[in-house]
């Protein structure tokens, strides 16, 4: 391209690493500027052979995300291509690079007539992905004190699952009034610890009597059917480690027949780990159920050699039929060990995880009241898949990566309508190089925010621009397919 196409290319909008006012924060409240450029006048330009080309067609588009290295989150190779996006919906992906000419985009033998505001962003053969989907998180108290939810934004995570390990907020819908706009879509499990405390009191350390389980299965078919995509377990934990198999198995039955996941952090990740993988397998098998295994890992040096025997009974689970998925976080030691300084998850474990086809990543992240944190992970988990297994060990491929952090979680929890870069699907899109991206908090430093994120779109709407957070709340609250 040459200085003056380039220039007239600027004109449009946002360029790579040249920020005008074509693109706000938000087009939503009083934020609204308009490009401060009228793209169509007081230009001349030399246009490719316009006799021989169809008339160029007027297209609605708000949003253009030219010449990029576009991964749509299936794992299939990136492409040259432009991403167009109308309102909150990505609206078109072409392939191949495009030209700009004033408001005419050329992309092969095709032209498009762009509206006089409609935004471009010059890749320039950056990564264009769809936004981060992480399914696991403790984030309700963040959220409550820091709805822009920035923390999530840098890293690239534009929608999240809560309430997971059993712990949720007793009324969902009530929730999300509270919590009202967010800067990241949203959804929540409901957690077993709740359903047990509010079928049998605050002195639930026993086993449920027939009356009370009924009650459970009351109360989670009302939750699931107000829109939430599971229930999730933390069995390790009191009171619900105090669960019959009788339960559990009622309680997956239910899921089994209205679609919902069962999330579970199972009874040991140490010592029991694999009793523990084989008692959610009998129950996964006999019930049905889709069964997501939380933060799969083997804790303390003594299990490691466990790990491969881990990833052998998820993969036979699967042969059997079980709609089993797991989800890890990637360092090599658990909160627990936060404040101990004890390496307690094998590095080696981690990149053999990687490797299975039925483990994608979340973040297991505990963020609470503005921002505090009990684990780098929280800060740094998906820009770390980014930096350091795909950039600088070369463990994965970025559009597998990639996959795991969008349309695999996306699918596993029903996700209507995102992880993927196709036409029709929700517009979170992210923009980045892959060698600026950089987790940065440590064991020491926790909340160090990591950079390289140059532009996160939520719905439409830019929710980090040049790097930097607009402060724009354009989530929505997620919806899971039945
Ligand atoms: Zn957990």
């Amino acid at each position: 391209m040459s200085d003056r196409n380039r220039r007239e290319f600027i004109l449009q909008g946002v360029a790579w690493g040249i920020s005008l006012t074509g693109l706000t924060g938000c087009a939503t409240g009083g934020s609204r500027r308009q490009s401060s450029v009228e793209p169509n006048r007081g230009l001349t330009t030399t246009k490719p052979q316009k006799e021989t080309l169809p008339d160029a067609k007027d297209i609605d588009w708000d949003l253009l995300i030219t010449n990029g290295n576009v991964i749509d989150g299936t794992g299939k190779g990136g492409f040259r291509g432009t991403v167009a996006v109308t309102k909150d919906r990505i609206a078109s992906v072409l392939e191949g690079s495009a030209n700009i000419d004033h408001s005419i985009v050329y992309v092969g033998t095709e032209r498009y007539r762009l509206k006089p505001d409609c935004k471009v962003i010059l890749a320039d053969g950056a990564c264009v992905t769809p936004g981060f989907i992480d399914v696991h998180t403790h984030n309700e108290e963040y959220l409550r004190t820091n709805p822009r939810a920035e923390i999530r934004l840098l890293q690239g995570v534009t929608s999240q699952i809560g309430g997971n390990c059993g712990e949720s907020v007793d009324d969902i819908p009530r929730f999300y009034q509270l919590l009202g706009d967010l800067g990241i879509n949203y959804g929540q499990l409901m957690g077993y610890r709740n359903l047990r405390r509010l079928a049998m009191g605050e002195e639930a350390e026993r086993e449920a009597t027939g009356r009370e389980i009924d009650r459970m299965v009351d109360l989670l078919q009302q939750g699931l059917q107000a829109g939430s995509p599971g229930l999730s377990f933390g069995l390790e934990y009191a009171p619900q480690s105090s669960a019959t198999g009788r339960e559990l198995k009622k309680l997956a039955q239910t899921l089994a027949n209205q679609k919902g996941i069962m999330a579970t952090h199972i009874r040991s990740e140490s010592d029991q780990l694999l009793e523990s993988i084989d008692e959610m397998t009998e129950i996964a098998l006999e019930s049905g159920v889709s069964w997501q295994y939380s933060h799969v890992k083997a804790l303390f040096q003594d299990n490691w050699d466990k790990y491969p025997a881990v990833l052998e009974r998820i993969s036979n689970a699967n042969a059997k039929g079980v709609d089993l998925w797991g989800d890890m976080y990637l360092y090599d030691f658990s909160s627990w060990d936060f404040g101990t300084g004890r390496i307690s998850i094998s590095e080696e474990n981690i990149q053999l995880g990687l490797a299975h086809p039925r483990i994608f990543i979340a973040s297991d992240s505990g963020l609470y009241a503005n921002g505090k944190v009990t684990h780098p992970r929280a800060y740094g988990n998906f820009p770390r898949m980014l930096a350091r297994y795909v950039r600088d060990r070369q463990v994965i491929s970025l559009e597998e990566a990639v996959a795991k952090m969008s349309n695999l979680p996306a699918q596993r929890f029903r996700i209507s309508r995102r992880g993927k870069i196709a036409p029709g699907y929700k517009a979170d899109l992210l923009v980045f190089r892959l060698e600026d991206v950089q987790d940065r908090a440590k064991r020491n430093k926790p909340n160090l925010l990591p950079v390289g994120m140059r532009y996160v779109f939520v719905n439409g709407q830019a929710a980090v621009m040049e790097g930097e957070p607009t402060g724009c709340r354009a989530g929505q609250p997620l919806q899971f397919n039945s």
